[in-house]
């Protein structure tokens, strides 16, 4: 198993290689050179079985020869065992067909665990057989950032930065960053969006005597190890129900609902892949009028999807377009250049046969907690409500259950869910600490040239 970038002008590396790397050097994001395919007997016989079996079964046919099945074995037990309920990703029905999948277990309390929690184990796996250190550069909406920190902090040879936007994540959010204990997390603040955050990431990744010489990584989502992690809770899901689901997915870089894609590709049957945006509503437009185009990412009740370039709409693409990496190139410099990108008619309709995309506004989110608190008597937090607000629009006949992703715990979201239902959700003892400990931040304008300095003075021996 080999991966090749949407780009089309990197060479094809093994999964170790490519989970080392992160980004391509050409710019684009790593694919698998083939999908691997599981048969209808194989993902029905998936029943029932361990969220770990599962796991084992897809990463195993997406990791070819860079670990072997014991290593890749207990690596996923010790990473979900971490998380407070053995399922992993839960189901529950909420009512009429619909179910809540609950990815928010794991030691930070949002999905971005169900990811970060293996790949930071095969990460330092593979680093440590390469030998060498390694810095991991992630930029955050607000979840990645912690995940990253829980899964990678206080590892050898591993430097780890993180820039969140300053003041645009929510308190829970940005004390579980700062009070991290480890020396090394270095957590920047930066003046400026999540978009900025990520254009220097990708900034750094292009200086490629830089990105060398410090063994430039990243663990956003444009990490494909990541997607193939988050794909196995699709599998578990449509298995435990038996009949091709529609999962609606709270989306900001593209990352979770790509999965979906990804374990379509790999054989699971999916009705439809609802794609939930806020009012950062760049995919919901793309897809609904054909025309990607990034405008000023504004701060919402949902921050973690507040988002105006999806990265991972670059796979989507690739595969949408036959996986012609002359039109990624094309595209992706268009979109660069001109913030807008006009979908060719015959990929909006290849996309539009898996995908389809509705917009929630704050006032629809608030409203759609209220009315689940009313309902059932449960809280869920503002994301999850974006896509609960998308599930309860949408009419796809009885027969055909609709499976809502739960991306974070409602206690990370305590001012929304209070404001929306006049309850303060229940503060898990994971977080306590988080709230109490010494917050350790540095504050920097979004320019990539003081991050690169940044980097090279943490890394300077002194
Ligand atoms: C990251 C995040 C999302 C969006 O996921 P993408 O993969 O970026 O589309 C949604 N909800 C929560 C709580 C998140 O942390």
């Amino acid at each position: 198993m080999r991966y090749i970038s949407t780009r089309g002008q990197s060479p094809a590396i093994s999964f170790a290689d490519m989970l080392l790397a992160g980004l391509a050097p050409d710019g684009g994001l790593y694919l698998p050179e083939t999908w691997p395919s599981f048969t209808p007997a194989e993902i029905a016989a998936f029943k029932g079985k361990p969220y770990t079996d599962v796991a084992e079964a897809v990463l195993g046919k997406l990791i070819g020869d860079s670990f072997t099945p014991e290593e890749l074995r207990a690596d996923i037990a010790a990473a979900y065992a971490s998380f407070d309920f053995p399922a992993i990703a839960p189901l529950s029905e909420i009512g009429r067909g619909r179910y809540l999948m609950e990815l928010y277990h794991g030691p930070t309390l949002a999905f971005k665990d169900v990811a970060l929690q293996i790949l930071g184990r095969l990460f330092a796996r593979a680093l440590k057989a390469r030998g060498g250190r390694a810095t991991v550069l992630a930029a955050t909406s607000g979840d990645t950032g912690s995940a990253a920190i829980a899964a990678l902090g206080g590892l050898e040879n591993i430097e780890v930065i993180v820039l969140h936007p300053k003041g645009r994540v929510s308190e829970v959010q940005r004390r579980q960053m700062t009070t991290a204990p480890f020396a090394n997390v270095h957590n920047i603040a930066i003046e400026g969006t999540f978009d900025d955050g990520q254009a220097i990431v990708k900034a750094l990744f292009a200086e490629t005597d830089f990105a060398e010489a410090v063994n430039l990584t990243a663990v956003n989502s444009i990490n494909f190890a990541r997607i193939a992690a988050q794909a196995v809770y699709y599998f578990t899901a449509a298995a435990e129900l038996g009949v091709a689901p529609v999962f609606v997915v709270p989306t900001g870089n593209f990352g979770d609902v790509f999965a979906g894609e990804a374990a379509m590709r790999m054989g699971l049957a999916v009705e439809k892949l609802v794609v939930a945006t806020n009012s950062n509503d760049i995919m919901a437009r793309a897809l609904n009028e054909g025309v990607y185009a990034s405008g000023k990412a504004s701060p919402t009740l949902s921050p973690s999807m507040d988002i105006q370039v999806a990265s991972n709409f670059e796979r989507a693409l690739f595969e949408a377009s036959g996986r012609d990496s002359a039109f990624v190139r094309d595209a992706m410099a268009r979109f660069v250049k001109d913030s807008r990108l006009e979908l060719p008619p015959a990929v909006l309709a290849d996309l539009r046969t898996r995908y389809e995309a509705k917009r929630t506004d704050d006032a629809a989110t608030l409203a759609t907690i209220a009315r689940f608190e009313r309902e059932t008597g449960r809280l869920i937090d503002p994301h999850t409500a974006v896509a609960l607000a998308a599930a309860y629009d949408a009419n796809f006949g009885e027969k055909v259950p609709v499976v809502v992703l739960s991306t974070a715990h409602p206690a990370k979201f305590p001012d929304a869910v209070n404001h929306a239902t006049n309850r303060i959700p229940e503060l898990p003892p994971r977080l306590t600490a988080a709230l109490q400990g010494e917050e350790k931040c540095h504050v920097m304008r979004a320019e990539k040239a003081l991050v690169r300095g940044f980097i090279e003075a943490i890394l300077r021996p002194s």
